[in-house]
């Protein structure tokens, strides 16, 4: 298959087959085709832009399904315009493709755009252009979203006092990675979960529309709780306490026999795509309603404080982190 037959196939054509939304029918004046794609910004809108190179046997097995590689790499961009607290609008995709291999087959490229365009759908994303080249597999995707001035979260607001907040439950997605890698044996429930968890992470795209005007600072945790918390403290030039036993854990994790393993998880993991945000004392009635409301599922787990760097402790008392998170190099 040529290179531009690959891409009419399965990129063009197996969008063209979608019934686009009214939203994406007017932003989008030229899509995939041209040498650029030509995009109708609102005026009174900040566009919000984020990429992320997911590589074999780095970010996911190379072996995984076609369609949970692909619902993987969009989902986890995603989730950085959640963080941004944006509206999603556009992406563009970047594949590089080995020759001659199960990865450049009709099968694996047919499985893998379903999966793509089943989640662009159901997230209201249009592909707008990309890139085909032949070498080792990796998937680039560019997002692209709106969100009106002033309204974007970002990690520099927090202020001393304000609450540390997570969505749902963290852990999930390093305790998947041990589950896919075969390290760590559970149920059959709870690997379907934790899977799941690890292939088809939700952006909290809802939970970030309810929570601008809310949150004073947020972002999303991929790299563990600790290590991005830090990221707040850092642009927020202040530090933070995390009280361990308040953590969210899901019935998934607390079934695991081994408390000590399922903290360092929770803390040091990462690849949860959760929210972690702060919210000021005079806000948290706000934040409250939602969670009675089950508008959102959140918990406290800690506290910004003066000073810089993230602390953690475990009823009162210090907790050591064997491990800080994830780290590239
Ligand atoms: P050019 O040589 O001008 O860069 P290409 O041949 O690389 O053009 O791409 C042709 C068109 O197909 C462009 O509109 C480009 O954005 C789009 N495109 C290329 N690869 C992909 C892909 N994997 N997914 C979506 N669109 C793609
Ligand atoms: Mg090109």
């Amino acid at each position: 298959m040529r290179e531009f037959q690959l891409i009419q196939k399965f990129f063009q054509h197996e969008q063209a087959d979608l019934l686009l939304t009214e939203k994406a029918q007017a932003s989008v004046i030229l899509g995939i085709g041209d040498d650029g794609a030509l995009l109708q910004v609102s005026h009174n809108k900040q566009l919000v832009v984020s990429v992320d190179t997911l590589v074999a046997d780095v970010h996911f097995p190379a072996d995984a399904k076609p369609d949970d590689i692909a619902e993987r790499a969009l989902r986890t961009n995603l989730s950085d315009l959640a963080a941004m607290g944006a509206e999603p609008l556009w992406f563009t995709l970047a594949l590089t493709l080995p020759k001659n291999s199960e990865y450049s087959s009709e099968e694996w490229l047919r499985g893998f755009s379903r999966g793509l365009f089943r989640t662009a759908n159901q997230h209201e994303i249009v592909l707008v252009g990309g890139d085909t080249t032949s070498g080792p597999l990796s998937i680039t995707i560019q997002v692209m979203g709106a969100v009106e001035p002033h309204h974007a979260l970002r990690r520099d607001g927090a202020s001393i006092g304000d609450f540390v907040c997570v969505t749902n439950y963290v852990g999930d997605g390093a305790a998947a990675l041990a589950v896919i890698q075969k390290q760590l044996h559970v149920t059959q429930e709870d690997e379907k979960y934790l899977r799941d968890r690890f292939y088809r992470p939700v952006p909290r795209l809802a939970e970030a529309n309810l929570l601008r005007g809310i949150a004073s600072a947020a972002l999303d945790i991929s790299d563990g709780l600790v290590a991005d918390l830090n990221h707040i403290c850092a642009a927020s030039d202040l530090g933070a306490v995390i009280d361990v036993e308040n953590i969210p854990l899901s019935p998934a994790l607390l079934a695991i026999n081994d408390l000590q393993q399922v903290r360092m998880w929770a803390l040091s993991g990462g690849d949860d795509y959760e929210l972690c945000f702060t919210v000021s004392p005079e806000k948290m009635p706000e934040l409250a309603m939602l969670i009675a409301q089950e508008k959102i599922y959140a918990s406290v787990v800690g506290e910004i404080i003066a000073g810089s760097g993230v602390h953690c402790e475990l009823n009162g008392e210090p907790f050591e982190l064997a491990q800080q998170g994830f780290q590239h190099f």
